[in-house]
């Protein structure tokens, strides 16, 4: 496929995962990418790697010119570098509440910020945040997590309203458990890793996860030419745990 010839985009958290999927993706059909992340190492060509931590404005400013200088301008923005956190309310301190929101959802306001006045100048502008099931789920163990991916889905619907006249369409995907390095991690650390990833496939209806390909693939759709007349909105990649509202046996 060569649906995003032409099409020049950024990919932040692009090192791993869903990022990396995603960048994957796009580049595979036809797009020019650049990824923005912390640790760039693994990033090869054609994919042109930043190195840039989305806590320091300086530094997205600079990988997002260079992205633009790069591939001569910027189409897409896909928002996806993130961070977990778990526990209630009382398990997280001032500190850890200021670090999570400074990534996931600062760290899309700068980029966002940085990327706009490229996208402008796009005739196929899109930005497509990476949300999550948490964000409207109520999950448990997962307050700090959850309010910024509230954040994000606000932000999300404020973005697409404040840039649709401009033509930047804005919308946001929110995957459920999804298999990527970040939830190995999270499971490395469980007293019962086996356990533990069954209890995490059982809470979405098709008792498996998410692979980080179907969010890259609900992404692409996103950013590319196919939804130009969807801004706006989240899509829900989850195995029907937020659609069907389905609860485990
Ligand atoms: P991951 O840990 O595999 O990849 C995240 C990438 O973001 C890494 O390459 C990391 O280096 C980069 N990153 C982290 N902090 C950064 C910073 N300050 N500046 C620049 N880069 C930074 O994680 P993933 O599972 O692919 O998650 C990607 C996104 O998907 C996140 O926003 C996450 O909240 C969201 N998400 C993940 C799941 C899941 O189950 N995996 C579910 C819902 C939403």
């Amino acid at each position: 496929m060569s649906d995003f010839a032409g099409l020049r985009a950024l990919v932040t958290g692009g090192a791993s995962g869903i990022g990396r999927a995603t960048a994957g993706l796009l580049a595979a059909r036809g797009a020019h990418v650049a990824v923005l992340d912390l640790d760039p190492s693994a990033v090869r060509q054609p994919l042109l790697a930043l190195r840039a931590d989305v806590t320091d404005d300086a530094s997205v400013r600079t990988a997002v010119q260079e992205a633009a200088g790069a591939l001569g301008g910027l189409d897409i923005l896909v928002n996806n570098a993130g961070i977990g956190a778990q526990g209630t309310v009382e398990d997280n301190d001032d500190a850890e509440w200021r670090h999570v929101f400074d990534v996931n959802v600062l760290g899309m306001v700068r980029t966002a910020r940085a990327a706009l006045p490229y996208l402008r100048r796009s005739d196929h502008a899109a930005i497509v945040n990476t949300c999550s099931v948490a964000a409207t789920a109520g999950l448990p163990q997962r307050a700090l997590y959850s309010a910024t991916k509230g954040a994000v889905y606000s932000l999300t619907l404020a973005m697409a309203a404040d840039h649709v006249r401009e033509g930047i369409r804005v919308n946001c995907v929110n995957p459920g458990t999804a298999d990527t390095p970040w939830i190995g991690r999270l499971l490395d650390a469980a007293p019962d890793p086996a356990a533990e990833r069954a209890a995490l496939e059982a809470r979405q209806p098709t008792g498996r996860l998410v692979s980080a390909a179907e969010v890259a693939g609900a992404i692409a759709y996103l950013a590319g030419p196919l939804s130009g007349a969807t801004t706006g909105t989240a899509l829900a990649v989850d195995g029907g745990m937020q659609g069907l509202r389905l609860r485990p046996a």
